[in-house]
């Protein structure tokens, strides 16, 4: 049982002027599956690196249960993490590669192949264990992987994008696994992946990073209902938020000749900005098509069954847009098919400087 507090905590490498981590303000709850989520680079690793004591921090500190961790080596943290390319020992079987880390820790031979068997079961991995690696398939391999760290049940779960090795069937069905193993265990987990779709449905939080800057920590379905920022709004949601930049004429938004519906409170917020200059996002499924609305013409239909994703250019301000429309699977609408948009549902506003004004 577990819980981690990042404050303010830094990590900046040797020769480079920008930190890969700054000032990082984070707490996760015990028994919390925490998804850490941003574009390559943005500083994930490095953020779980820090926490399990394989990178240094420069600046503030990381507490585990209260307990001022910083300076401490990662034996004793207490944590198990598992790598994007995990290597198991090709020569040793499934017993012997989760017991590995046993075995170094001197725990006795039979406490040992407890605990094995313990973990086998759990993972659904009693069958194999006399197995080799190379006799596994690729989701049974990432089990074992998986089973290396919680046979030592420790206190957190580290996850660097563990499933960057599987193919795409595999991820979906190996990260359910995954989010279900957590909750019957309830050990606190933070998990690393560059893929919103699995943050979002793996997380009971999810932290948006970009640049090494926290962006967002929140559920899931608030950050999709209420981006802080247009980096958020843009990077959660496939197909992503589309994010259009207006102008405030008379104190209304407009698209074209679109009237972006502001409520009372909206209205009043962008008349008091000190800035004209707007950014308005709207979700594809909250765009519909209507007579009399924006004009547009289909140049792409992306007919997935279950639904359409239809890509609409648009003329507005003497410049062309593209907007993406969520649609029925059986929109019977076309590729060259003349079209008028209009706002069905919620819109986000943001501020020149990329910070939502509200919405
Ligand atoms: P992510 O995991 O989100 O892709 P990383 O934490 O690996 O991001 O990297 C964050 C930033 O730190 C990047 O700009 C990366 O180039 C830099 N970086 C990562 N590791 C090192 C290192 N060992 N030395 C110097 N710079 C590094
Ligand atoms: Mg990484």
């Amino acid at each position: 049982m577990a819980e981690v507090r990042y404050e303010a905590a830094s990590r900046i490498y040797p020769g480079s002027e920008e930190p890969a981590v700054d000032a990082l303000d984070l707490h996760i709850t015990d028994g919390e599956l925490l998804v850490l989520v941003g574009p390559s680079g943005s500083g994930k690793s490095t953020a779980l690196r820090m926490l399990a004591g394989l990178e240094y921090v420069d600046k503030g500190s990381i507490f585990i249960n209260d307990v001022d961790v910083t300076l401490k080596p990662p034996q004793e943290r207490d944590i198990a993490m598992v790598f994007q390319n995990y290597a198991l020992y090709p020569s040793m079987t499934v017993a012997e590669n989760m017991g590995f880390a046993l075995k170094q820790a001197k725990v006795p031979k039979e406490q040992r192949r407890a605990q094995v068997e313990e973990a086998a079961r759990i993972l659904d991995l009693e069958p194999y264990l006399d197995r080799k690696p190379k006799n596994l398939s690729g989701g049974q391999r990432q089990r074992v992987a998986m089973g290396r760290a919680i046979v030592r049940s420790p206190q957190v779960f580290l996850m660097d994008e563990p499933q960057s090795n599987l193919d795409a069937k595999l991820r979906v069905q190996t990260r359910t696994e995954l989010a279900d193993l957590q909750a019957r265990l309830g050990t606190t987990m933070v998990y690393v992946t560059h893929d919103q779709v699995e943050a979002m449905t793996m997380g009971h939080r999810v932290a948006v990073l970009k640049d090494g800057i926290l962006q967002q920590v929140d559920a899931p379905r608030t950050l999709y209902n209420a981006p802080r920022n247009r980096f958020v709004a843009g990077f959660i949601g496939s197909p992503a938020m589309n994010i259009l930049d207006v102008e405030r004429i008379d104190g209304a938004l407009k698209i074209g000749s679109l009237d972006v519906p502001l409520t009372p409170d909206l209205a009043g917020k962008v008349t008091a900005a000190s800035t004209s200059d707007f950014a308005v996002g709207v979700r594809p499924e909250h765009l519909s098509f209507t007579e009399g609305g924006l004009a547009g013409e289909v140049v792409v239909v992306e007919a997935l069954g279950s639904e359409s994703f239809i890509h609409v250019r648009t003329l507005h301000q003497g410049g062309e847009q593209l907007l993406v429309i969520r649609e029925d699977g059986q929109s019977s609408i076309q590729r060259g098919d003349r079209v008028a948009l209009s706002i069905a549902g919620p819109i986000h506003v943001f501020g020149s400087d990329g910070e939502r004004i509200a919405g």
